[in-house]
């Protein structure tokens, strides 16, 4: 690292060792181990330098700035202190498979065993939350059958065809692809695997994805092809799977988790939506479907639980207006930036299992 350098009474190694009590909250490492501590200026007093974390939907970033100002304060010498907090989204060494998406370092595939459950929901919010925290994120709309990202997202300009390229519209600063642009409306999709193969794979290599941090891709609902197509057509970095509390729709969910167990996606936990409703008028609590049903399945399962997301009517309207809650200052958008920030901290976790970062070593 060439970080060492004698700098006046204050030195380089003091600030790492002090620095060294803070842990990254995801990766539980302290963050000079990892080699997340960048661009450390020392001038006299005056310390300056940049933590990296993996997760851009981080929640407890400013806690660190603070934590980590506060340990190198404690030094002898320093006067002031400024951290800043930056990210840098890891990826998974793919090894030899081919890959028709190589500048995307993260795909997740948003699934549900039914219906209705508000996956489509979940995969446009969750794609809003990681762009508002700084993202560069890819919405796919793989719901051939129903393909509503469309409207979740909001009106744009249909993709540009050019010589076997799909320019994909940007909306709310999210790439987005979906069936819905290509078929009239009220017509219904009648394809069988070997169609919905060939809409995957031009989905994926041809439309101009570019560099991505996130490509988020709302299945169909259900075990069928485009699930079975996708997976053996990209390494899926995981899976998330939307279930509503209710009993029924959780036995169907372990049917879409036991399909991808056994394609060997990982899966990178629940969602739980439609959790509770809160009576607009009166505040009342209801748990129209039960509550807390999909937690427990997590524990089970040995699946992590990414969080909840209440009914609402403003979920709904937002929906139908093509402006995902995510994006606004309403209090149940921090839901949905807190399943982002759970969804992006499993993604760190599983990158980081699977490379093998080297400690960096200090020396004198
Ligand atoms: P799926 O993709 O599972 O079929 P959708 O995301 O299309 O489900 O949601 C189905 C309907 O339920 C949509 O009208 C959507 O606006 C509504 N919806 C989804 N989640 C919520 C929620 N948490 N609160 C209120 N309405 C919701």
């Amino acid at each position: 690292m060439g970080l060492l350098k004698k700098n006046g009474s204050l030195n380089e190694k003091e600030i790492l060792d002090a620095l060294s009590s803070i842990n990254d909250p995801d990766l539980k490492q302290d963050v000079v181990s990892l080699g997340s501590v960048n661009n450390l200026k020392i001038d006299t007093g005056k310390v300056s330098l940049t933590i990296k974390l993996t997760n851009p939907a981080c929640l407890v970033k400013d806690q660190i700035k603070i934590e980590a100002e506060n340990a190198v304060k404690k030094l002898n010498g320093v006067t002031n202190v400024s951290v800043s907090i930056d990210f840098e989204v890891t990826s998974q060494v793919s090894g030899n498979t081919p890959n028709l998406i190589p500048n995307v370092r993260n795909t997740i595939a948003v699934a549900s065993g039914k219906g209705g459950v508000g996956k489509s929901t979940v995969a446009a919010n969750l794609a809003s939350a990681l762009m508002k925290c700084g993202a560069k994120v890819g919405l796919m709309d793989a719901d051939v059958y129903g393909p509503s990202i469309p409207t979740l997202m909001g009106d744009s300009q249909k993709p540009q065809i050019t010589e076997n390229r799909i320019i994909p519209p940007v909306i709310h600063n999210v790439k987005m692809i979906s069936m819905g642009y290509f078929l009239p409306k009220e017509e219904a999709v009648i394809w069988r695997g070997p169609m919905l193969h060939k809409m995957i794979q031009q989905f994926l290599g041809e439309v101009e994805w570019g560099d991505l941090d996130y490509l988020v891709i709302d299945l169909p609902p259900g075990t069928g092809d485009i699930q079975l197509s996708l997976c053996q057509t990209i390494p899926l970095t995981g899976a998330v799977i939307v279930s509503t509390p209710q009993d029924l729709a959780l036995k169907v969910a372990s049917k879409a988790i036991a399909m991808f167990k056994k394609l060997n996606t990982p899966i990178l936990g629940l969602v739980e939506n439609m959790s509770f409703y809160l009576c607009s008028h009166c505040g009342k609590r209801d748990d129209i479907f039960g509550h807390g049903g999909t937690q427990n399945a997590s524990q089970e399962l040995k699946l992590p639980f990414l969080g909840e997301i209440p009914l609402s009517t403003e979920i709904r309207r937002n929906s139908d207006d093509g402006y995902p809650t995510a994006l606004t200052e309403n209090p149940y958008s921090t839901a949905f930036q807190s399943i982002a920030n759970s969804v992006a901290s499993q993604i760190s976790i599983t990158n980081y299992r699977a490379s093998n970062i080297p400690s960096i070593e200090i020396s004198n």
